[in-house]
């Protein structure tokens, strides 16, 4: 007989400080904080300051401010992607000492031109460091896997079996790496974020398996679009407002096909979220990946 607790579950909220927080990111905050929470379980935050070009000053402190005024508070220690390099570079190390790895010179265009896939043009060269951008030879390419509310998520296979990037030609670590590299030492159990984050999932599968780390389970919610275009910070979306916090979680929660009674936007944020966890359905979520605002 197995005696053992099931694990508990840990989940998380990852945004990236390029901008304040919108009704986009608050939909993917409310859905993974709802997760855990109907789980008796914690929600992490991290911050996912990884591409200092695309940051804005003072955006991770906002995002902060605005998560506390909306009830979201999070569990455990806050992480910063800044701060795990030594980390990442870590694993490079040890996958380049492995022949895991190696450094290309594609540009875009050169791969664009070659069909669009990257089909491992530099892994036989031999080429240094200089200007060079790190892939990881693809060793176990995964096609498909299931999520929790989009089904049986196909990826095509050009694209499974890329060597993909995992630190790029200007020195940054990859997003696919850091991403993974973090939810498994955090001991993520499910990841609940955007379905734009679909595509790359088999990635991050493949990254779980070759760091024989446990692959958390996936759930990606419905993206709200404006005019056909995803919600976003660099498409302006507004910024959500402090003072219509317990109206804007109404309205998440309405998008998230959950049936708060009328009058519960009236409510304190607390109230709104404790009758939120209460009753959240996530089979009542749209499985669909864009809903028009
Ligand atoms: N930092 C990413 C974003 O803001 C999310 C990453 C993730 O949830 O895996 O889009
Ligand atoms: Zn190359």
């Amino acid at each position: 007989m197995n005696n053992s607790a099931p694990k508990p579950y840990i989940g998380r909220f990852a945004p990236s400080p390029s901008g304040p927080l919108h009704f986009g990111s608050l939909i993917a905050a409310l859905g993974s904080y709802l997760q855990a929470k109907s789980h008796q379980g914690s929600w992490l935050l991290r911050i996912e300051d990884l591409d200092p070009p695309r940051e804005v000053s003072g955006a991770a402190d906002d995002i902060l401010f605005t998560l506390d005024a909306f009830g979201l508070h999070w569990d455990g220690p806050l992480v910063y992607q800044s701060q795990r390099l030594a980390a990442y570079q870590a694993v490079l190390d040890d996958w380049a000492s492995q022949g895991l790895t190696y450094y290309c010179h594609c540009s875009r265009k050169m791969i664009a031109e070659g069909g669009g896939f990257y089909t491992g043009h530099c892994r036989a060269l031999g080429l240094g460091p200089a200007h060079a951008a790190t892939r990881l030879v693809m060793t176990n390419p995964v096609y498909e896997f299931v999520d929790q509310l989009q089904g049986c998520v196909k990826i095509p296979r050009a694209l499974a079996e890329e060597d993909f990037i995992v630190r790029r030609r200007d020195g940054f670590y990859a997003y696919n790496l850091a991403v993974v590299l973090d939810d498994a030492d955090a001991g993520i159990t499910e990841v609940v974020r955007g379905a734009d984050l679909l595509e790359p999932t088999g990635r991050q599968i493949s990254l779980y398996q070759k760091l024989k780390a446990p692959t958390p389970s996936w759930l990606h919610l419905p993206l709200a679009t404006l005019a056909g275009n995803k919600l976003s910070k660099q498409n302006h979306a507004t910024a959500l407002d402090l003072n219509q916090a317990s109206r804007q979680l109404y309205q998440a929660l309405a998008f998230l096909g959950q049936a708060p009674p009328a009058t519960l936007w009236q409510e304190d944020v607390t109230v709104v979220l404790n009758w939120a966890i209460a009753h959240w359905q996530l089979p009542q979520v749209p499985s669909t990946t864009h809903i028009e605002l």
